[in-house]
């Protein structure tokens, strides 16, 4: 499979995939780029090959001060028109769980990374803090929106949505398996904040025989169980009532997998 190609300000073509595989020249021609495409008019800006009624549809290239890094950023509001197969697509908010929400309960930022409202606090104890540090939203939207926090299951709808995976890609056939899907949920976590914390810092993806994940769930619970409700995320094995009428749930790949790399040092 080819890569995503993009075409930066004046012709020069730039390939997505640099991201990962040559992040020192993606930022390099990111940066030489940045003030061209700032000025240029929107047909002559970065972007992508895919088209929308006849047009290209330009990218934006972000200079985040935080990390002193650039990346490229999707047009506000033009993801559902990039083609599905595209980096930069992303669905219709209307026509997904999102429409749901009241504006302001999923905060996107101009780099893509997305702040949501939490319906739970992520601190488990300590001095009581607010659960947001946003004012709670007004209702604001026409029709079905109602809801004016995000619950821990609405998270997961978000986490797998910005993950891809609520869309079928070829380059899913025979590989779309627990940890494939795990791995890229684990990744969208990185891009999504609640409470001033990432959801990747407390996230732990659990799944069969995969070590890393095994390493990770005890990294964060040792760092971070202390004071905070973690994120454990995996595929339901076994659902059993006890006897005090709750349930116990096993997770796919969480008996002998994490158990004993629980007991290695
Ligand atoms: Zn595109």
């Amino acid at each position: 499979m080819t890569g995503t190609i993009i075409i930066l300000p004046g012709g020069e073509r730039f390939q997505f995939e640099w991201r990962r595989t040559d992040p020192e020249r993606w930022e390099r021609r990111l940066k030489a780029k940045y003030d061209e495409s700032r000025s240029a008019d929107r047909s002559d800006k970065a972007r992508c090959l895919c088209q929308h009624r006849g047009a290209a549809l330009p990218l934006q290239i972000r200079y985040r001060a935080d990390s002193h890094s650039y990346h490229l950023a999707v047009w506000p509001n033009e993801g559902p028109l990039h083609e599905k197969t595209c980096p930069f697509y992303k669905p219709d908010p209307e026509k997904s769980g999102r429409a749901s929400y009241v504006n302001g309960v999923i905060r996107e930022g101009e780099d893509g990374d997305v702040a949501v409202t939490l319906s739970i606090g992520l601190r488990r104890k300590g001095p009581p803090r607010p659960v947001d540090d946003t004012p709670l939203p007004a209702s604001d939207r026409p029709g079905q929106a109602r809801q004016r926090r995000m619950t821990p299951l609405g998270l997961l709808h978000l986490l797998w949505e910005r993950a891809g995976l609520t869309e079928w890609r070829p380059q899913f056939a025979r590989h779309r398996t627990p940890t494939v899907a795990l791995t890229r949920i684990a990744s969208a976590g990185t891009r999504i904040r609640a409470q001033g914390r990432l959801i990747s810092d407390l996230l732990c993806p659990v799944a069969p025989g995969h070590e890393k994940f095994g390493r990770r769930l005890h990294a964060i619970v040792r760092t971070e169980g202390k004071e905070n409700h973690l994120f454990l995320i995996g595929f339901v094995e076994a659902l059993e009532p006890d006897p005090r009428g709750n349930f116990t749930m096993a997770l796919n790949g969480q008996r002998d997998g994490y158990l004993s790399i629980g007991t290695q040092k």
